[in-house]
């Protein structure tokens, strides 16, 4: 074998930030206080904060190792933990404030935590589940001395950070790239949450990739606006992709409903947003009622769930916003394919257009997919056959943190829970969750599907379809809708709609109206507990 002659240098967490902030010292970083308010930093000033917090956990006793927990929004305070914590080689484990306090305190437990660094908002969540944690020993309430709430053994943030702010430079430690970095717990229907640890090489790769014109397409003019939280799956790597990429940051804080979202967009000039279908759904019903318009945004990445057809199509037409769907999970990092704005997109007749934008695109580099029958054989890339989304690459989890299981790990391949088709041009499809997935008289039918074009009818906010049994075809689709406008049910009228969009057969057998669906804390829909709750209403 011959040797290489080039230099090794692990891929750290910390030489994003250090390198970027000599390239880029203008450039902004402009997030939603907590306190209220939108406040702006440069970034040579968001490293000089970093820097003093990295200095301020290592005097305070902060090892490599550690675990530091944080239960924050995406703020300009939970950046720079994102970056203090990893670069001095403790793990930055945040925490998703919206599950259950239960799973909170199993989470944190889990995890073993000693450090937690908590928002103003979530000092309440705090107080309920404080007596429970058994490894915290330190707490940070991520705020100014005035603002500081009341309450025994508590550290006020800046006035940490105040302490050390004089000290200019840094040497960042250098330690294994394959060191964990950060920890995010999935938010599982069943069971108790499984963690995933990031390691650093893997952070470093994910961004590198998800930054590049295929996928988030990120550059120095770009204004990004991750919506999607920084306490689940990184905000999708952003607060990484984009200091990598010397981009403006936009951090919308605790403000997500339509008008926050709104008036940050505005007050930014954001041109690409982030988020779950949900978050624009609102948003648009937002801009509708008041006749306002977003002409900075150009591109609305959607992920974590299928993007409607309707959204696709009110982006577009109403307001010229690419809908670029992506797809990922927890256990990706999470970015894993991208339906990216190209020229071979745009020439495409305005349906084909929308069915690409309504897939999941295709795999960026670093990740390879596979699709595979029961049986492990290999499905066919035709676009039409479906079968178990198998995933692997340089930021695919290889087994969950202090677990045996080794269920959905295979051969060096991770099985996705995902049922899906990928056409000739590579481009995959989720059809459901395997779990999901109706099956009739021996076919498959997929409630993405069927959710996606009862959404299509102005009358359906939101909807649900789950298979319930049914005697002679084993199990039969039911849809439940959430009404835009609480009024009377029109059945024939959304079965006219799907009639248009779907197969005869996959026609539901009955629509409830329903004042809300349950959803877990990441915002999807928590099909067991209808089927659970309706599983006889086909019986009688
Ligand atoms: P999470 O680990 O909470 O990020 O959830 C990951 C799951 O969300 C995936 O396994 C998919 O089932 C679903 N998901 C993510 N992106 C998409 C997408 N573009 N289309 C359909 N489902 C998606």
């Amino acid at each position: 074998m011959t040797e290489s002659t080039m230099m090794y240098q692990p891929l750290l967490i910390s030489s994003i930030f250090s390198q970027s902030v000599i390239n880029y010292p203008a450039a902004k970083v402009i997030s939603r206080a907590i306190e209220g308010g939108l406040v702006e930093h440069r970034y040579d000033e968001l490293y000089q904060r970093t820097v003093a917090l990295a200095r301020c956990l290592q005097q305070r006793g902060v090892q490599a190792g550690d675990h530091v927990a944080t239960l924050a929004w995406n703020t300009h305070r939970h950046l720079e933990t994102y970056y203090a914590v990893s670069g001095i080689g403790a793990v930055v484990h945040t925490v998703n404030p919206r599950l259950f306090d239960e799973q909170i305190v199993y989470i944190i437990n889990h995890a073993e935590d000693s450090w937690l660094l908590v928002d103003l908002s979530f000092v309440p969540l705090l107080d309920r589940i404080r007596d429970q944690l058994q490894h915290v020993e330190h707490i940070i309430i991520l705020t100014d001395q005035a603002h500081m709430p009341a309450g025994e053994g508590y550290w006020c943030y800046e006035s940490l950070l105040a302490e050390h702010d004089t000290e200019l430079t840094f040497n960042w430690p250098s330690f294994d790239e394959q060191q964990a970095a950060c920890l995010c717990y999935t938010s599982g229907t069943t069971g108790n949450p499984k963690g995933v640890m990031y390691s650093h090489r893997s952070t470093v790769l994910h961004a590198l990739s998800s930054c590049m014109p295929n996928a988030l397409n990120l550059s120095q003019d770009t204004v990004v606006m991750p919506v999607v939280p920084m306490y689940h799956v990184s905000a999708w790597g952003v607060p990484y992709s984009g200091i990598l990429s010397g981009a403006t940051l936009v951090l919308p804080g605790d403000g997500m409903d339509g008008e926050s979202l709104y008036e940050i967009i505005d007050a930014s000039q954001a041109d690409l947003l982030l988020g779950v279908p949900t978050v624009w759904l609102n948003l648009l019903e937002y801009l509708r009622d008041h006749d306002r318009r977003m002409p900075s945004v150009k591109t609305i990445a959607v992920g974590g769930a299928a993007a409607p057809k309707a959204l696709v199509e009110e982006l577009w037409q109403d307001h010229g916003v690419y809908l670029m769907p992506l797809w990922g999970m927890t256990e990706t990092s999470p970015l894993a394919s991208f339906g990216s704005r190209n020229a071979y997109a745009e020439q495409l007749p305005v349906s084909e257009r929308m069915e690409y934008q309504c897939s999941a695109g295709k795999n960026i580099w670093g990740i390879e997919f596979s699709l595979i029958d029961d049986d492990g054989q290999p499905v066919d890339r035709d676009g039409e056959s479906s079968g178990n989304l198998n995933v692997r690459g340089h930021w695919v989890v290889d087994h969950y943190y202090r677990s045996q299981s080794s269920d959905s790990f295979t051969q060096g391949w991770f099985d996705t829970g995902d049922v899906a088709t990928i056409d000739a041009q590579g481009c995959m499809r989720i059809v459901d969750r395997k779990k999901d997935v109706i099956k009739s008289g021996g076919e498959w039918i997929s409630s993405i599907d069927l959710e996606n074009a009862a959404v299509s009818h102005s009358d359906v906010r939101e909807a649900c379809v789950v298979g319930v049994p049914h005697a002679k075809w084993d199990e039969r689709p039911l849809l439940f809708v959430v009404l835009t406008h609480p009024a009377d049910l029109d059945k024939e009228s959304i079965m006219a709609v799907l009639s248009e969009r779907v197969a005869k057969w996959w026609l539901p057998d009955d629509i409830i109206a329903v004042d809300s669906l349950p959803h877990t804390a990441t915002g999807k829909l928590l099909k067991h507990v209808l089927r659970d709750e309706y599983k006889d209403y086909l019986k009688s």
